[in-house]
């Protein structure tokens, strides 16, 4: 496809859980731009790719949001096989669609390749059921960080039980998301968990309860990417619990 731009879901680590489609749009691709949640083990796979960084690194971006929708626009003039690639789901938290918005004003032919989203990659290989009939009767992914005013999720409904509430980039915001759920009538009690580097070699997984989460945030130092489960499945983590990197490597020889 020359001249087209295919917006591709890299998923949260773990290689394995790109979809056939991604591969096969990173093989033809002959340039990449991606962002700084894709996993190297997938970059790699863009073989004949000029890759570029156009993500954000250590609270800088690379390159500006209207900087990634000039290089995307050009590149697919020139006829460029590009792959806009993106940690998780494109879609999700991830401003994909401002970017397709970008291209469908200039006129550019795309496609959107659906990725694993932190929150199914990162409960999977916690062994934490986003939904349950006894404990989540609906899920609701929400951001921890929003750069507008007025602009905050609605929190009465995240401190409802009978659900679970998934943050992403909340790492940073997790002490006011804490004190917004419990001032909404969530109880201390209730279980949360945070995944870091979840389906990665480095994954690590927090329980705590809601009242004592962003201490023990704090005293194990997680560092981001990091994902917030807050609901009573995060109860079930434990007793679920099943991935190892030891125990992925076995998975994938026998798959
Ligand atoms: N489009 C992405 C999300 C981009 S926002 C997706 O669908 O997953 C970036 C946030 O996603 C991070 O701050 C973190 O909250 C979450 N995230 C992405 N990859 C993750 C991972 N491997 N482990 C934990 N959280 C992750």
């Amino acid at each position: 496809m020359k001249g087209h731009v295919s917006l591709v879901g890299a998923g949260p680590g773990d290689p394995g859980l790109l979809t056939r489609l991604a591969v096969a749009r990173l093989r033809a691709a002959n340039l990449v731009l991606y962002d700084a949640l894709v996993d190297e083990r997938v970059l790699r796979l863009a073989r004949r790719a000029q890759r570029f960084f156009v993500g954000k690194r250590a609270g800088r971006h690379a390159l500006s949001q209207a900087e990634i929708h000039t290089v995307m626009i050009r590149a697919a003039r020139r006829g460029r096989r590009v792959v806009r690639l993106k940690g998780g789901d494109p879609f999700m938290f991830g401003r994909g669609g401002e970017e397709l918005q970008a291209l469908a004003r200039a006129g550019i032919t795309f496609s959107v390749v659906p990725g694993i989203t932190a929150a199914a990659g990162c409960a999977a290989y916690a062994g934490i059921p986003l939904t349950h009939r006894e404990h989540a009767q609906s899920v609701t992914f929400v951001t921890g960080h929003t750069d507008r005013e007025g602009k905050e999720p609605h929190w009465p409904s995240l401190a409802r039980a009978g659900q679970t509430a998934v943050f992403y980039m909340g790492l940073g915001r997790i002490e006011h998301i804490v004190h917004r759920l419990m001032e909404h009538g969530a109880p201390g009690v209730r279980p949360a968990a945070i995944v870091t580097h979840g389906t990665s070699p480095r994954q690590r997984v927090l329980q705590a309860d809601l009242a004592t989460l962003a201490d023990a945030a704090s005293k194990a130092n997680l560092a981001s990417p990091a994902l917030l489960v807050v609901g009573d499945v995060a109860a079930l983590g434990p007793e679920l619990s099943w991935f190892a990197p030891e125990a992925l490597a076995e998975v994938h020889k026998s798959a």
